[in-house]
């Protein structure tokens, strides 16, 4: 069952949450002066337009990307996340958005390497195009990500970021991400994990955060952002959260002072609010 497509969500508030926390783990990975990769297990077609094609049905980003694309009050680490979506959008207007592989791209150091797994032959394709000139510094393979990471875990400098983004569509992802996370793990000790999921009434979703807590991780954190509050039927997705594990030290303190400022901005109705906590030694 492969009928998701990004593009349709491109740039809304789950994006924003996703590459402002993504950007942040790449941005501190890449202080030392030690190599690393980028892993990301389902990395989409790479970079959107949000004025032709499947972004301008729903027109998603307007209350994500849009909504902070002109302000001059951004907090330093969505101040670092809009520079990446303008870098793209060299002119001033909003009419490209960048996926994950392109944030990673952008900010990462040449010489550190990527390694994207996409499994819709339309999107793999895409994500082929869009990085049709960055040699071998970026390995795309159109493959299923949760198998894919066995074989690359652990990556030569071992140093590295893995984003599990998964689109959720068939509910065994939420066990598809347990697993994967395990299994890396014993691979991988060391390496800094960032999982995306949707908040939904759905047991499977509820299921997940305590099993990812019980992980032998050295730390785990999670952020959640609710644009607004649960539905009353209990469909729908309300709000997106990312579960980090083995986070820098740092990035506790810098969601503190960035997610009041985007449940302000992007709320959808009066009971926008987020959520972080932590644990292990962070
Ligand atoms: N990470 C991307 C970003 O932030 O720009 C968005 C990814 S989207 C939420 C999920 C992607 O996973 C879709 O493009 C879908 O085709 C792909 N996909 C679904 N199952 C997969 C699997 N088992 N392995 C790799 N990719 C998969």
């Amino acid at each position: 069952m492969l009928s998701y497509r990004h593009a349709f969500h491109a740039g809304n508030h789950a994006d924003v949450l996703k590459h402002l926390i993504q950007i942040e783990l790449l941005n501190y990975l890449g202080q030392k002066d030690k190599p690393y990769w980028y892993i990301d297990t389902h990395a989409g077609a790479g970079a959107y337009s949000l004025v032709e094609g499947y972004a301008t049905k729903n027109a998603e980003f307007e209350s994500g990307i849009a909504r902070l694309w002109q302000r001059d009050d951004l907090p330093e680490a969505v101040a670092n996340y809009v520079e990446v979506v303008k870098r793209m959008n060299a002119d001033g207007e909003l009419k490209f958005y960048p996926g994950s592989p392109w944030c990673a791209a952008g900010v990462m150091p040449q010489s550190d390497k990527l390694r994207l797994f996409e499994l819709h032959p339309s999107d793999a394709k895409l994500l082929q195009e869009n990085f049709a000139d960055a040699g071998r510094r970026v390995q795309i393979q159109q493959a299923n990500g949760f198998e894919g990471i066995k074989a690359i875990l652990p990556p030569p400098p071992r140093r590295a970021l893995v984003l599990i983004d998964p689109p959720y569509e068939d509910k065994r992802d939420y066990q598809h991400v347990v697993t994967a996370l395990k299994e890396s793990l014993k691979r991988f000790a060391t390496g800094v994990y960032a999982v995306w999921y949707p908040c939904l009434q759905r047991a499977e979703m509820k299921e997940m955060i305590p099993a990812l807590k019980k992980l032998p991780a050295k730390s785990w954190l999670r952020a959640e952002l609710h644009v607004q509050g649960p539905s009353a039927d209990g469909f729908g997705m309300h709000g997106s959260g990312m579960f980090i594990l083995n986070a820098p030290w740092t990035l506790p303190q810098t969601l503190k002072e960035t997610l009041p400022y985007l449940a302000r901005h992007l709320a959808q109705d009066d009971k926008a609010s987020f959520i972080l906590e932590s644990g292990g030694d962070l």
